[in-house]
């Protein structure tokens, strides 16, 4: 145990019968245990004990004794590509979000793109976009080779803002993509009601959002299809993973078809005997990853409710404290997934202390963090290098290729005010006991009370 981690709670656990002697041999010297004794004010970035010394959840947690058991089968079996395991897989996820049909994808950005294509979406056509969200979203509508359309967030709950889709509708647009970012839902009713009206698909991006409830609905079930992503980060981590859902049976026999090469299935009937009936690709998951998320799939719904019962406990602790804005959920939010526990962090009221100071100083308590997405993904290379591309010139022309011009019709400033400003606490904190969020909240109080001296330092 070094010196430095040897906090007063430790010392008096360990030395308080052998006394100050005990400590003195084991290195302690007088003036450090001083100041273990006394200071329980000053940040650890400044020098001071930290608050938090106890490790976190880790993420991915793999229990050996419940889990190994059926992955042991598969891998013994020799058979791994797909087959009946990823079969039960796609049965059982279904059943969870309640949809008749489920179609297991190497991966969510895959699953997003399955998606667009098989409902006719592609050349010459927009797709309305959040800006605040995982790159995959918007790569997926440009390999479909639709045009993404930005529509800027709500500040407070950090998803497409409904308010402002109706007026980026052009006679191009085909569909909106809402993302439930952070594992908090978009605003569905809301979003439902204007595709309705404008005769538009809806793809729900529910990569960051299993079990997530609007009205008890889950996310993922009210648009044409819910798209899911099992990656290591996720709630329900197979390495690499994705999911459809859908209602719709012809639909999903033409994904089925797409991400088997284009073999028949169900609706789509081939000849006796025939090959590929349409275009397709492949995206098959294999039987020992659909194994791993069967093995984990027992513990998501409870572990989905410690998530939302700790992440309530620990917006009502930091809410109040100046300069701290706790994510919003909309009013007919009834579970949330938080795949992150979010807040804005206003400086002006930490005395002009930067975010990234901000969380070096929550690093340096034992919280780990992260600042979120990068700015400017309505502004990226990425989206000029697609609009350079043959596919893309030949598809649309030229003034809407224009770069310059499509950067300024794009523009949403509550997003990029909101990526300069966000924290994130990610998910796996949210498992810990609620005497742990304390710590959090702690730390948070003793870096606000401080921020001066720490702006200040160097
Ligand atoms: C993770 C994620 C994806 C993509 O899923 P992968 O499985 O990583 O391909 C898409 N959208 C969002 C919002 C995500 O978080």
């Amino acid at each position: 145990m070094s010196k430095r981690n040897y906090s007063r709670r430790e010392f008096v656990k360990h030395n308080s019968l052998a006394g100050l002697g005990a400590a003195v041999a084991i290195g302690l010297t007088p003036a450090l245990i001083a100041n273990c004794a006394t200071d329980t004010s000053t940040p650890a970035i400044l020098g001071g004990r930290k608050i938090r010394t106890k490790e976190w959840p880790v993420w991915p947690q793999w229990k050996p004794e419940i889990y190994e058991e059926q992955v042991l089968r598969v891998l013994r079996s020799g058979v791994w590509s797909r087959a009946e395991v990823v079969t039960e897989f796609e049965k059982k996820w279904a059943e969870t979000i309640g949809t008749k049909r489920c179609l297991a994808v190497v991966n969510g950005t895959n699953a997003l793109i399955a998606s667009l294509i098989q409902l006719d979406i592609g050349g010459g056509d927009e797709v309305i976009v959040t800006p605040y969200t995982w790159i995959s979203s918007i790569q997926s509508v440009l390999i479909a080779g639709a045009m993404p359309v930005f529509v800027d967030v709500d500040p407070e709950t950090y998803q497409i803002n409904p308010d402002k889709i109706e007026a980026k509708i052009t006679s191009r647009t085909r569909a909106i993509m809402p993302v439930h970012i952070l594992g908090l839902p978009a605003n569905m009713v809301r979003i439902m009601e204007i595709a309705k009206k404008h005769n538009l698909l809806v793809i729900e991006d529910a990569c960051q959002a299993w079990l997530a409830e609007i009205n008890h609905k889950k996310v993922g079930t009210f648009g044409n299809t819910g798209c899911f992503s099992f990656q290591n980060s996720k709630h329900l981590p197979l390495g690499e993973g994705g999911a459809i859902v859908s209602d719709d049976e012809k639909l999903m026999d033409r994904c089925y078809s797409y991400h088997n090469v284009g073999f028949p299935f169900g609706e789509v009937i081939g000849a006796v005997g025939g090959g590929s009936v349409m275009l397709g690709t492949k995206m098959r998951i294999t039987e020992y990853q659909a194994a791993i998320g069967l093995a984990q799939l027992g513990v998501l719904d409870e572990q989905t409710t410690l998530r939302n019962k700790n992440a309530g406990y620990l917006k009502s602790q930091i809410k109040d404290i100046p300069g701290i804005k706790p994510y919003k959920l909309y009013d007919n939010v009834t579970r949330a997934a938080f795949h992150m526990f979010a807040f804005r962090y206003k400086k002006e009221e930490f005395q002009g202390l930067s975010r990234e100071r901000f969380l070096e100083a929550l690093s340096a308590e034992g919280i780990p963090n992260l600042s979120g997405y990068a700015p400017f993904l309505n502004k990226q290379p990425y989206l000029e290098n697609a609009f350079q591309s043959k596919n893309f010139q030949k598809m649309y022309p030229k003034e809407m290729l224009d770069f310059d011009k499509y950067k300024e019709e794009n523009e949403c400033p509550e997003n990029d005010d909101l990526c300069l400003e966000a924290v994130w606490l990610q998910q796996n904190l949210l498992l810990a006991e609620k005497s742990d969020l304390d710590d959090i909240a702690t730390a948070i109080e003793r870096i606000q009370k401080n921020a001066d001296k720490i702006k200040n330092q160097k």
